[in-house]
């Protein structure tokens, strides 16, 4: 049996939505199929591979970490250097009271923490979320997915959830004294990348102020220059009280993180304990990795090109006449389509040709583009040239 029967058969997956594309290695923007046919990557495996696949400093920092160790102890009783190293250098790079750095495996785990730590530290249980948000796949993350219907098989899911109208004033009055923790990204990924105004983030601000409730931030997809700036919240100056991580962080590695100040950390040691437990996060070669990765990111300077590169992409699209519009801030950008019929057409074509894309979880009539942040000028001609010949493609 081809390996292709192999997966269909015996590895399970969420829908039937996988193209099932068979990769034997990857290596910058490229992906190369057993058969050697080339496909550029203008996904990054959804916003991870922000520094292209198999950077060679990433590789090389997880081959001497490997010969070192690999696994010692669960998260936290040991001292493990790559995770010394990696939080020194996170805070580095964070306002002053993103000080303390608690490590996990994945995005849905670091929203799991982070909604756990509010609770623990307020000592409420009122959490406030925002409709089309998506924050994970587990039962708490779940609980804050910004979309009724598509929760209703799983419930009961977590009392006391409160869904607000995204870059809605008004609806930020909802917040009172009873909120544990109001969790959003700054910049919505999955509703097709809704930038909101600064006086909805700066009011949202002012209310957790008032209130005492927490402000996450979660930069799971956006975080690490994916917007042209570290991480989304910059563009705005609106500071969260906790910010969570993944993707990206690990350049290809799984980890994440949600951090916070020390004293609002701590709050976990406080009786009685069961803070939060995991046995792997924070891995010594995750570590290692995002160290490599973070470090290439910054000494590279790759941010300050990315603003420049998103826009040549959109200069190079904009008059395909089934364009209707952007929606962009660096290298993500939703290209807003007539319907969704034909943005599954566009990514059909594009396949075929050599393109993988993806669409946006709640939002039909567009495709996102968010390529490696390492992507050349001539990458970028040669990504725009097969994308107008898909979309020149589309007959409907
Ligand atoms: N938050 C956001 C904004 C995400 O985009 C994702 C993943 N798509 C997650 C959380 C969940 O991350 P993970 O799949 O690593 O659990």
């Amino acid at each position: 049996m081809s390996n292709r029967q192999l997966f269909l058969q015996h590895v399970a997956t969420t829908s039937d939505y996988p193209i099932s594309l068979e990769i034997e290695r990857a290596e910058g923007i490229y992906m190369y199929s057993p058969e050697g046919k080339k496909y550029i990557d203008l996904v990054s495996g959804v916003s991870v591979s922000n520094l292209g696949h198999g950077h060679p400093r990433v590789r090389q920092a997880v081959k001497d970490q490997v010969d070192k160790y690999m696994h010692l102890m669960v998260y936290g009783e040991f001292i493990e250097t790559p995770q010394v190293k990696l939080a020194k250098l996170l805070v580095d790079n964070l306002p002053d009271k993103l000080n303390s750095v608690y490590f996990v495996n994945s995005g849905s785990e670091a929203n799991e923490g982070a909604i756990k730590l509010a609770k623990r530290y307020t000592g409420r249980s009122e959490i406030v979320h925002f409709k089309n948000a998506y924050h994970g796949s587990t039962h708490g993350a779940l609980s804050v997915l910004g979309d009724e219907e598509m929760k209703n098989a799983y419930r009961p899911l977590l009392p006391d959830i409160r869904q607000i109208e995204f870059d809605n004033i008004e609806d930020l009055q909802k917040i009172t004294h009873k909120t544990a923790c109001v969790i959003l990204e700054p910049i919505q990924s999955e509703a097709g990348f809704i930038i909101p105004s600064q006086e909805f983030l700066d009011t949202l601000r002012k209310r957790c102020d008032e209130t005492g409730a927490l402000l996450i931030f979660d930069e799971v997809q956006m975080g690490f220059g994916r917007t042209g700036k570290l991480f989304a919240f910059e563009h705005f100056n609106v500071i969260p009280d906790i910010l969570t991580l993944a993707k990206a962080m690990g350049a290809g590695m799984p980890i994440g993180a949600f951090i916070s100040e020390k004293g609002i950390l701590d709050s976990f040691k406080s009786n009685p304990m069961l803070g939060h437990i995991t046995t792997f996060g924070g891995h010594p070669v995750s570590c290692a990795a995002a160290l490599a990765g973070l470090e290439v990111l910054l000494e590279d300077k790759i941010i300050d090109d990315v603003n420049r590169k998103g826009e040549l992409f959109i200069s190079l699209l904009k008059d395909h006449p089934l364009i209707k519009g952007f929606r962009n801030k660096g290298l993500f950008i939703a290209v807003n389509v007539e319907s969704q019929e034909i943005m599954l057409e566009v990514m059909k074509h594009a396949y075929e040709l050599g393109i993988v894309m993806d669409p946006f979880l709640f939002y039909p009539g567009a495709f996102r583009i968010a390529p490696p942040l390492v992507i050349t000028d001539e990458e970028i001609h040669e990504a725009c040239a097969l994308l107008i010949q898909a979309m020149d493609a589309v007959n409907i």
